[in-house]
């Protein structure tokens, strides 16, 4: 039997319990113990993946939770927490490309040995290992040469945002970058928080790959602003390959994004005035001041390269469901959540299983209506660009 799980596989770990940074600037309070809680506990989340696990501080850490048995490992891999939760090892590795193009890439492993032996020989080409998402100083061919010959798998990050992506600034087909021996290699492709599947399957050659969205949390609070449902029979290392394959059953069913409209780098935005470019904007100048300072948006770059005018979905394309997550709920303070979550437990069960009735019962009418529109698709939004966030409107 196939069970569904809600999935986060691309969460930051700010520091370590010997309290040195893995990432700054993030929090003190982002350890794995209290990401573990928070995603478990509070957003009802089944598989996470933490992806600073290349730092000899945060793998010291892992093993801490394993000896007092808080994290119990797998037999095909990962570890389970609270016998409910899966925990999956990753590292997130910058790659340099000829045109000095970087990018991230998550590579993720069955345990802590394997990921240990990694961290070991990768710490030959990054300065310091010990902090997140350090430049490793090759190309993607080369890390995906290294990877493979680990049980990993190799997943490109954030592959349309502006900064530090594939498609960004790298190139314009991966291609022309990667091998055909390598393009087999990826186990997924990841959205990232402005693009979504409509968008990314006006690509052609991405129709083969299963897509990923995760919320690349800096905070506990950004847990679960993306994530997927996996189905498959088990909590493991091993189903959660399976299901990126599509073999025996096993797959994505599901994608649930931020809204591409509230996401940072949607629009073309001047760097200059502030101006958020409408549609279809492909000048170089700023249309309101003239300056050369556009940051290109998501939307705009997928439309310089794209093969297709109108997504291509290959027939195991899942739903890709825009999400709200509930810190954008207008007049949502932090005392009705706390109320919400002790009616609903969750995160999820209060996006998408609790009644209208149920909510505005706890949250009263207004709160409850904006859920329901977050829910359905239905919500007004202003759109982000240039760093900022778009906004639901009252
Ligand atoms: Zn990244
Ligand atoms: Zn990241």
């Amino acid at each position: 039997m196939l069970n569904q799980y809600f999935t986060d596989l691309h969460i930051h770990v700010g520091m370590s319990h010997s309290g040195k940074w893995v990432k700054i600037p993030t929090s003190r309070r982002l350890t794995v113990r209290s990401i573990l809680a928070e995603a478990a506990e509070r957003k009802g989340m089944n598989i996470i993946g933490i992806i600073d696990a290349l730092s000899p501080l945060v793998l010291a850490d892992l093993k801490a939770l394993i000896e007092e048995e808080i994290l119990v490992p797998v037999s095909s891999g990962g570890y389970l927490y609270q016998n409910n939760t899966l925990l999956i090892l990753g590292a997130e590795i910058e790659t340099r490309e000829v045109n000095g193009g970087l990018a991230h890439t998550l590579i993720f492993m069955p345990d802590i040995k394997t990921m240990t032996t990694f961290s070991t020989y990768m710490s030959q080409f990054i300065r310091n290992i010990n902090l997140s998402s350090q430049n490793a100083h090759m190309p993607l061919t080369q890390l995906i040469q290294i990877a493979s010959s680990f049980n990993s798998l190799i997943i490109p990050a954030h592959v349309f945002t502006p900064h530090k992506s594939l498609y960004g600034v790298c190139c314009q087909r991966l291609s022309h970058i990667l091998s055909d021996q390598d393009m087999v290699k990826l186990a997924a492709i990841e959205l990232g928080l402005s693009a979504d599947s409509n968008l990314a399957d006006r690509i052609s050659e991405l129709a083969g790959y299963t897509f990923i969205t995760n919320s690349d949390a800096h905070s506990l609070d950004k847990i679960a602003r993306e994530y997927n449902v996996f189905s498959m029979e088990t909590l493991s290392f091993l189903e959660l390959s399976k299901a990126l394959s599509r073999t025996d059953g096993r797959q994505v069913i599901a994608n649930y994004g931020l809204d591409p409209r509230l996401g940072k780098y949607h629009r073309t935005f001047c760097r200059q005035c502030g101006f958020t470019a409408a549609e279809g904007l492909t000048d170089k100048y700023c249309p309101q001041c003239s300056s050369s300072t556009l940051t290109a948006g998501v939307f705009e770059r997928i439309n310089q390269i794209a093969d297709y005018a109108e997504p291509h979905h290959p027939a195991f394309r899942p739903q890709y469901s825009y999400q709200i997550p509930l810190e954008f709920i207008p007049g949502l303070g932090k005392k009705c959540m706390a109320k919400l979550l002790t009616a609903f437990e969750t995160e999820m069960n209060i996006l998408h299983f609790a009644t209208y009735e149920a909510l505005s019962n706890i949250a009263g009418n207004k709160i409850a209506h904006f859920i329901m529109t977050a829910r359905n698709g239905t919500a007004a939004i202003s759109a982000g660009g240039g760093g900022i966030y778009g906004r639901m409107l009252q």
